[in-house]
């Protein structure tokens, strides 16, 4: 790393103690950042960097529920406003029992830059709580959503502040959180939230874009190397919004999605996932994928176990942070991996990264990949402004041309820093620099 770089990341490290996740997501960033600020001084002159690194605003809150037996719950809340150079601050809410300061600030700051690749007018934020729904019934999820809002209200807004969701939090949550805003504020302010329902302010492919968009993003990779995702093999982690939708957009494309896991296995289905079958079991009956195996002859269900020991030649790691380290990275490898294309938030450890990139393969770091969900988060806030609803086809094609813009920035700018193919440098320096270039603009605040 860039010796002016490094001071300032010990720095920030020696700031923010023991956020593991936040700390890992800064020094990736910076590692890319070195030549940046040979040929911008001015940056370094102006601390933008120290600036980043600083959230605009964090907020912490005590969530008091009851429970369906009548037992008062605490759980924490958290909002990380980041940076609001390019729009308001824009970014999901995940609801899950690992969530604390350091993965909220993690996933914020990959936040401004992924924003910023996407061409839209958005700052970068994100929230959540520990709360777990797993288990929990949907009067409890909606207490808890109520009592969440019921402090987050006063910190958010249309030109302010507009969460979504992000792991633990889909439709149903982004409802009753709606509902209780508008209750408190007594306005109908449909560009506070994005990921509503169709009927009341949403658009149309938001539930998609995350998956869909990835695929997208991937499938320009395949193409430098005069390839696509016909007739590819394909594992997919998670089984969630953006893996179900990974999974079903790799197979319109003509690959076959063989293996997809949640947090108790995977399943092997060599004649391609059933898309239809999954989303039964994932979204309406909200099961687990052993009921996948169950229901479907020739696929075989693995208890615990690494689904990344299933061989592929592209990867989708669409579940959680951190679930691909080096060691899965070199089996991937050895085993024919052409391309990997991050679904989920920082899912690849710096050692699976440095594999990747050692050997060759295309890698799609996640806030370049990923960035199609909150890229339709803004056009349904675009919607929202306007007062109007597009067509499915017209949005979905608005998302294809924004995602293949993210890969046409990312793959220029890694061509004018003299890395052709490296994704990751061309994601962090495309996204900092237009960051930046809005701070310097807008002065010292
Ligand atoms: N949570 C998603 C992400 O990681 C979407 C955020 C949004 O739509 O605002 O980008």
């Amino acid at each position: 790393m860039d010796a002016r770089l490094e001071a300032i990341r010990d720095t920030v490290l020696a700031r923010n103690p023991g956020e593991a996740e936040f700390h890992q997501a800064v020094v990736e960033v910076f590692e890319s950042l070195g030549p940046v600020h040979d040929r911008h001084p001015e940056f370094l002159e102006a601390a933008i960097l120290e600036r980043l690194c600083e959230p605009e605003r964090q907020i912490i809150f005590r969530v008091p529920w009851t429970d369906d037996q009548g037992r008062v719950q605490i759980n924490r809340g958290f909002r990380v406003e980041f940076n609001s150079a390019l729009g308001p601050y824009k970014g999901g809410l995940r609801f899950h029992p690992s969530v604390y300061l350091g993965i909220v600030k993690f996933l914020g700051f990959e936040q401004i830059f992924k924003n910023a690749l996407t061409g839209m007018p958005i700052g970068g934020g994100k929230g959540g709580s520990d709360f777990d729904p797993r288990g929990r019934s949907d009067a409890e999820v909606m207490r808890f959503c109520q009592s969440f809002m019921t402090e987050l209200y006063r910190h958010i807004g249309e030109y302010t502040d507009v969460p979504a969701g992000d792991i633990g939090v889909g439709g149903r949550e982004i409802g009753y959180l709606f509902g209780q805003y508008k209750r408190i504020t007594n306005r109908y302010e449909s560009g506070v939230l994005t990921g509503k329902g169709i009927s009341w302010g949403g658009s149309l492919v938001r539930p998609e874009a995350t998956g869909f968009g990835t695929v997208i993003f991937t499938e320009e990779m395949l193409k430098t190397r005069g390839t696509s995702f016909d007739g590819q093999r394909v594992v997919v982690s998670g089984s969630g919004n953006v893996a179900i939708n990974a999974v079903a957009k790799a197979q319109a494309l003509g690959a076959t999605v063989v293996a997809c896991s949640d947090s108790s296995g995977y399943v092997v289905d060599e004649a391609g996932i059933d898309v239809g079958l999954l989303r039964q079991v994932k979204e309406t009956e909200r099961g687990r994928l052993k009921d996948y195996s169950l229901r479907r002859s020739g696929v075989s269900y693995v208890e615990g176990g690494s689904v990344w020991d299933v061989d592929a030649t592209v990867a989708l790691p669409c579940a959680t942070q951190n679930e691909l380290d080096g060691d899965a990275a070199a089996r991937l490898v050895r085993n024919g991996l052409l391309a990997i294309g991050e679904g989920a938030n920082m899912p690849s450890t710096r050692e699976a990264i440095a594999v990747f990139q050692e050997a060759g393969v295309l890698f799609g770091p996640g806030k370049a990949a990923n960035a199609g969900g909150v890229a339709t988060s803004a056009l349904e806030m675009q919607q929202n402004a306007s007062r109007d609803s597009w067509s499915f086809e017209h949005t979905e094609q608005r998302l294809t041309d924004i995602m293949v813009g993210i890969h046409h920035r990312c793959a220029s700018t890694a061509d004018e820093y003299g890395q052709p193919g490296n994704y990751v440098l061309g994601a962090n320096i495309g996204g900092f620099v237009k960051v930046a270039d809005a701070m310097l603009a807008q002065g010292l605040i």
